[in-house]
């Protein structure tokens, strides 16, 4: 018989949601905010809208019947009245609120003239004793009341581990730091508490980005003790061959980043390279030329993208390129996808085992258990945040044989600001490309209301007429993919109509393979005037052709992802424009944050400036998500405002990591406890 396990309480479970299980957890789960108990306020002496608490004795109580029924109390502390109302309450209010009772009550209050009021109000029996100290208020979740995770929290504090773990004393102690935030004075300043300058923060923000700074450090130190095969750059191969091939020169940005990553590839440590480059920067021949160096010096290369139509549309250039050079070597690109049929599936396979394929394209399919490589060197990734952590260790893993580990080449086209790049990425290297091959013009971007959908019509066929195509984007939201199935094959009609004798096509994930790939390919040869598809159009596609892009509903889009978008448009020649409609629904105006949103995309077209933005509006945490930092989010520190306390971190954790390494460890375990190990893939 299967031992009984100990049941989970609600509270308990809603604990181990917000992660906070061992002592040190809950230690380290800082309030909010705080609340004043320690100080009752006189009514007389209070205005509309302080937040007070007063002690008072009850002098009526009544229940208002009607459709909403409401609880009525009037209390009394001898300098005036105040009316307390309750809309939602149990018996047990009533008798708590009877005629007589002595009540310590806290709230807002509301009202002057006709008379004090408070809604809802907090309220206990006045035991005439007063808290010495602030009343922490903790981020909590549902099922968790606060007066349960105050007691949780103090408990933890009690039995957790707080013996120091940096190597210099400091001014405040860890203990005295969170003794101090838990439970503070009430002669400190809110102000600086809820600021966070206090000192005692200052000593848990510094505390946080030390952990972060070694965890990272630790994982590139781990790595650069692996092996990997050294790919020393030759003359008169293909890459040689690539160069002397392409229609275009390199810009200075491009030969810049191709240094680097031929400088990693040489070294027999391997290369653990993010490129970042905005839409449209020529990502691609980037990946192109490691490819080549790798092949050159007689290894295997894989390129892995996220989505069928991505993947090929890698493997088209890259074969154009690539496959004249390499058949006069022998040698050959093979392609590896979702859709493919099993005797050619079985023909890739044995090229890629032969190694008679030099370069091997394909989507998820490249990782599984099936593909054997002869010899593997460099795994280049694109789009790599669409990509699990696990992925990516199995990708490394494809090399697993006389203990080395493939060169690993990531792309993203999601610009992130420098001081995240620096923070989170502390394992990675990370090149830039910063600059647009040239002849681009600007898109330019309009921000229309969805009430002049008819204007935005007629400019489609204006842009038809000149010959150029146009793409029409509607929402995806996943949990209700029917719905807008229904949007796009509504607006894929209504443009149909309005444009007679136009070929206008409709894209969405539920269409199998095939289907995408015929309407991309009628859309990519020109033959199809508009295009309009959810989002499954995504990153990645080249049409220079398209000079317009509409994007429906773009209040519902997330930053980065509309500048995804809007780098379909404007890789040609031609100006190009991007329309956002938006529709506030029944709302009278857009929300703060859409708006927020639709203003910067107006206002710039500069990759890291909208990554500054989209940092600003939600955060670094949302910003990365943890599937594609890898990293734990800070939860105190702010990489901004903290500046300094990240320099502080960043010089100690090297020395740290040399000196006191046990002293690193528990710090480490400390703040990370097992997610550290997270930051090894
Ligand atoms: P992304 O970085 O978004 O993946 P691509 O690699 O698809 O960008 O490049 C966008 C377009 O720019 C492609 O058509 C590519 O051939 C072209 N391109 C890349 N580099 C240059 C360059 N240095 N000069 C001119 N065109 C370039
Ligand atoms: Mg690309």
């Amino acid at each position: 018989m299967p031992a009984e396990r100990p049941r989970e309480s609600p509270a308990q479970r809603a604990l181990h949601k917000l992660g906070l299980r061992r002592p040190i957890d809950l230690a380290l789960h800082l309030p909010l905010r705080y609340e004043d108990e320690t100080r009752i306020v006189r009514l007389a002496d209070t205005h509309d809208g302080d937040t007070v608490q007063i002690a008072a004795t009850v002098v009526g109580s009544e229940i208002r019947p009607g459709p909403r029924r409401q609880l009525l109390v009037t209390v009394d502390d001898g300098t005036d009245r105040c009316l307390l109302r309750f809309f939602s309450f149990y018996p047990s209010h009533q008798k708590s609120l009877a005629p007589g009772a002595r009540i310590r009550v806290r709230g807002e209050v509301r009202g002057g003239f006709a008379g004090r009021q408070m809604l809802h109000p907090q309220f206990r029996p006045d035991t005439g004793e007063l808290p010495t100290a602030l009343t922490p208020v903790y981020p909590t979740t549902a099922g968790l009341p606060q007066s349960y995770l105050r007691k949780a929290v103090l408990a933890g504090l009690a039995r957790a581990d707080l013996s120091e773990t940096l190597p210099r004393p400091q001014p405040w102690s860890l203990r005295a730091a969170l003794d101090f935030l838990h439970h503070p004075t009430p002669a400190v300043s809110l102000a600086a508490l809820e600021d966070r300058s206090h000192p005692a923060w200052q000593r848990l923000k510094a505390e946080e980005l030390l952990a972060q700074q070694l965890s990272q450090l630790a994982a590139k130190r781990e790595r650069d003790r692996l092996r990997a095969p050294s790919l020393p750059a030759t003359a008169d191969g293909v890459r040689d061959g690539l160069l002397a091939a392409l229609p275009f020169a390199l810009t200075g940005a491009q030969q810049r980043v191709v240094a680097e990553i031929a400088a990693d590839l040489a070294r027999p440590q391997p290369m653990h390279r993010l490129l970042q480059g905005d839409v449209g920067s020529g990502k691609t021949v980037v990946a192109a030329l490691a490819a080549a160096v790798c092949m050159d010096a007689g290894w295997q290369c894989a390129l892995m993208a996220p989505t069928e139509i991505l993947a090929e549309q890698h493997f088209r250039k890259l074969a154009d390129w690539l496959e004249p050079l390499l058949a006069a070597r022998g040698r050959g690109i093979a392609w590896l996808g979702g859709g493919q049929k099993k005797r050619d599936r079985e023909t890739q396979l044995a090229r890629i085992a032969s190694g008679e394929a030099a370069l091997v394209v394909g989507t998820h399919a490249v990782i599984q258990d099936k593909v054997h490589f002869q010899r593997l060197a460099l795994a280049v990734i694109d789009e790599q945040h669409r990509f699990g952590v696990a992925q990516r260790l199995a990708l490394r893993a494809k090399l697993a044989h006389e203990g080395q580990e493939p060169h690993l080449l990531m792309m993203s086209a999601t610009p992130i600001p420098r001081t995240l790049a620096m923070s989170y990425y502390a394992d990675l290297d990370v090149s830039p490309i910063d600059e647009l091959p040239p002849g681009r013009t600007p898109v330019v971007t309009r921000v229309v209301h969805e009430g002049r959908r008819d204007e935005v019509v007629a400019r489609i066929g204006e842009q038809l007429r000149e010959g150029r195509q146009v793409y029409w984007v509607c929402p995806l939201i996943e949990e209700s993919e029917a719905i807008d199935l229904v949007n796009a094959t509504a607006t894929h009609a209504e443009l149909s109509d309005a444009l007679p004798g136009v070929l206008v096509g409709l894209l969405h994930a539920r269409m199998a393979p095939a289907e995408k790939k015929a309407v991309m390919a009628l859309f990519t040869e020109g033959l199809m005037g508009v295009l309009v598809s959810t989002t499954v159009i995504e990153v990645g596609v080249d049409v220079p052709n398209a000079s317009l892009m509409v994007i429906e509903h773009a209040e519902r889009f997330g930053l980065s992802q509309l500048h995804q978008l809007r780098g379909r448009v404007g890789r040609g020649a031609a100006a190009s424009a991007c329309v956002l409609l938006y529709s506030t629904g029944d709302a009278p105006r857009l929300g703060e944050t859409a708006r927020a949103r639709l203003k910067a995309m107006a206002e710039t077209t500069d990759g890291f400036e909208i990554a500054r933005r989209d940092l600003e509006i939600r955060g670094p945490g949302e910003f990365l998500g943890e599937r594609q930092s890898g990293a734990p989010l800070l939860r105190f520190a702010n990489l901004e405002e903290d500046a300094d306390l990240l320099a502080w971190a960043r010089e100690l954790a090297p020395r740290m990591l040399d000196d006191h390494p046990l002293l690193a460890e528990r710090h480490v375990q400390r703040w990370l406890g097992g997610k550290a190990e997270f930051l090894k893939a």
